[in-house]
């Protein structure tokens, strides 16, 4: 049996980092939303019981290592799954760049095997293995719109974004949250409005949203890279509504509702910038299948 499923990448609208934990992690609050720009997985079942990766990229490793193969061991061993699995990885979603991509990819295989395997789970009990694998998996077996709390792993559903466009540019580095969060002083870096994003999505209020946007790992990824700020900078010279650091960085993006306005930004963007995207929002989570 075969079956495929998207990996959508996902914007942090907002990213608060409150407090280091007692177990070394940190505490957050986190919306964020998907957009459409995903990787690609296909599910091959297999009679063997083996797990085979076959990834089409040379950014990412084809082993143990690569967090779809992790997913994949980990259903196959809470859910005593003796078949095995070929997993086909089609990467279109920047690797290291703050747009949990290796963590879509990691929830579009729990959920794939689900289906594939035909098992009795929930997303929830989906979500609770996935956070074994790391922070953000849990909102990516979700997708749509959510606030994520915790370490990343307790999340609560919010409405999709008003529709618009996120034109979105990568430098050429890429970024290690671990390293982002050691360099962090807690007390020294901003931070965003939670609920006042979470407000702005609750009634629908494109500006409020636009306005209350805000990373608190931005300050140290910019120290760190001056180009994310010039980058930043570039999109709002050129008419971006908003515009903010992903995640740990280094993909900065920025919303925009017409598209002319868009296109301008992209192009505006793309005469020093090898890797930029025009995506629409997506936000709900129908649109994983
Ligand atoms: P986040 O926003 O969740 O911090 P990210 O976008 O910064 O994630 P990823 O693209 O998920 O980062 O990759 C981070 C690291 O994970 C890379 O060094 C990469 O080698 C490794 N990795 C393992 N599996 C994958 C995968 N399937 N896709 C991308 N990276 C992967």
């Amino acid at each position: 049996m075969y079956i495929m499923e998207k990996a959508p990448a996902k914007i942090n609208l907002s990213l608060d980092v409150l407090h280091k934990r007692k177990d070394g992690f940190h505490e957050v609050e986190m919306v964020m939303t998907t957009i459409d720009l995903a990787d690609r997985i296909e599910l091959t079942s297999l009679k063997k019981n083996k797990i085979v990766l076959e990834a089409e990229s040379r950014y990412v490793p084809n082993d143990e290592r690569n967090l779809a193969y992790l997913a994949a061991k980990k259903m196959k061993k809470h859910y005593s799954i003796t078949g095995g699995v070929h997993i086909k990885l089609t990467k279109h979603v920047p690797v290291a760049a703050g747009l949990a991509g290796g963590s879509s990819d990691a929830a579009a295989v729990l959920r794939g095997m689900a289906r594939l395997f035909d098992l009795d789970t929930t997303p929830g009990e989906l979500a609770e293995i996935g956070a074994e694998i790391g922070s953000d998996v849990s909102f990516c077996v979700h997708g749509g719109t959510a606030l994520a709390t915790g370490r990343g792993e307790k999340i609560e559903e919010l409405p999709a974004p008003p529709p618009c466009w996120v034109v979105l540019a990568k430098p050429p580095i890429g970024v290690s949250t671990k390293t982002i969060y050691q360099a962090l002083d807690i007390k020294e870096a901003g931070h965003p409005d939670t609920s006042s994003m979470v407000e702005a999505l609750r009634t629908g209020d494109y500006e409020k949203m636009c306005q209350s946007v805000g990373n608190t790992l931005e300050g140290v990824t910019v120290r760190l890279y001056p180009e994310v700020a010039q980058l930043k900078e570039h999109m709002l010279q050129a008419g971006a509504d908003t515009s903010l650091m992903s995640g740990s960085g280094p993909t900065v993006f920025s919303l925009v509702e017409p598209d002319v306005k868009a296109r301008r930004i992209c192009n505006h963007l793309k005469g020093f910038c090898d890797e930029v995207y025009m995506v629409r929002v997506l936000g709900t989570k129908d649109t994983l299948d």
